[in-house]
């Protein structure tokens, strides 16, 4: 599989990076050893870049692939952190939980966090920067959905590497258009940031569209990497496939990658009920005792209309 320098940084990775979110609490909830097993296989089919984040508990199931297999891969991750000493225990429990001497990227997790987060994550981010410093992380860089929080960041010296949100529908990014978003990719890139891709496939939600989205991404002009959630061996092989110029589309259905299903990850869910608006077949529904939204599966008919609707991302494919 090709491999890309991400900008400045020297740090080479694979095209493919392996998204750690679906297979882990937040999602499906796979057990230790299935998802061990899932990470082992993506090593051994090549892929060389892992991303996680604190928030998604997936570290142990790479620490124990990276274990089985002998494999050290590329591994990011992120933290919600604000302050120095939150950013502190992350990076902590990071370095302990991964067992490494560093973690090769540390994103802010910023995801729908507005343009001044520099300004409220000034501590989190003075940590960062110390801990490299240090040595204990090799790049730095901030995770968008916010094609200004990218300007933004293209322009800091203390920014290695931008993953932002970019898809064909544009589903989920803020602060702008599809196109702002790719000039802001280029530009960056052009800035010298390494630069990952997320959401490519709309966090699940263009997976029946997979060949137009990924296109659409793998055209993209300054991206180096492109960060997939796989949860199964067979979405392993799929992904390797189309990224060494193999697309199967007759496999799609076989190994269940059209089978979503939508939840609200009700970590996530702040009550708002916007949600419910969004919904043209009156599934999506709300608890009252827990204050948080639900979808009725028997009436879901899997459009995705309600995702586009949430400022919380809770909405998600599985
Ligand atoms: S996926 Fe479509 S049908 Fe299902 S809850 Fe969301 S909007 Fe309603
Ligand atoms: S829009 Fe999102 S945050 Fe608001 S109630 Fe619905 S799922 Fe929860």
């Amino acid at each position: 599989m090709k491999k890309n320098i991400l900008g400045k940084t020297g740090i080479e990775v694979t095209e493919l990076c392996f998204g750690a979110l679906p297979m882990g609490p937040l999602q499906k909830n796979m057990d230790l050893e299935s998802c061990t097993e899932v990470v082992a296989y993506a090593l051994k089919k090549g892929i060389n870049f892992v991303d996680t984040a604190q928030m998604y508990r997936t570290y142990d199931p790479i620490q124990e692939a990276v274990k089985l297999t002998g494999i050290n891969p590329v591994i990011s991750t992120k933290s919600t952190a604000s302050s120095y000493e939150e950013m502190e225990k992350a990076i902590d429990e990071a370095l302990k939980s991964l067992d490494r001497n560093y973690i090769d990227i540390f994103f802010m997790h910023a995801a729908r966090v507005d343009v001044d987060v520099f300004e409220v994550r000034k501590g989190a981010l003075k940590c960062l920067l110390d801990y490299k410093a240090r040595g204990y992380i090799k790049a730095v860089g901030i995770s968008t959905h916010n094609v200004k929080v990218v300007e933004l960041a293209l322009s800091r010296d203390d920014m290695d590497v931008i993953f932002p949100l970019i898809n064909f529908k544009g589903i989920g990014i803020l602060g702008g258009s599809i196109d702002e978003m790719k000039g802001a990719i280029e530009k960056a890139a052009k800035a010298g940031k390494g630069i990952l891709i997320m959401k490519a496939l709309g966090g699940g939600l263009l997976l029946n569209e997979y060949k137009a989205a990924m296109d659409f991404v793998k055209n993209l002009e300054g991206y180096h990497s492109i960060a997939v959630g796989m949860v199964s061996k067979e979405e392993v092989d799929f992904n390797v496939n189309y990224f060494n110029g193999i697309y199967e589309e007759e496999k799609i259905r076989g190994i269940g990658m059209d089978k979503k299903r939508f939840i609200v990850v009700e970590s996530l869910c702040k009550g708002c009920k916007s949600c419910q608006d969004a919904c043209p077949n009156l599934a999506m529904e709300y608890d009252e005792e827990k204050k948080k939204a639900r979808i009725n599966q028997e009436r879901c008919l899997t459009c995705g209309y309600c995702t586009a609707s949430c400022p919380e991302f809770a909405i998600r494919a599985v």
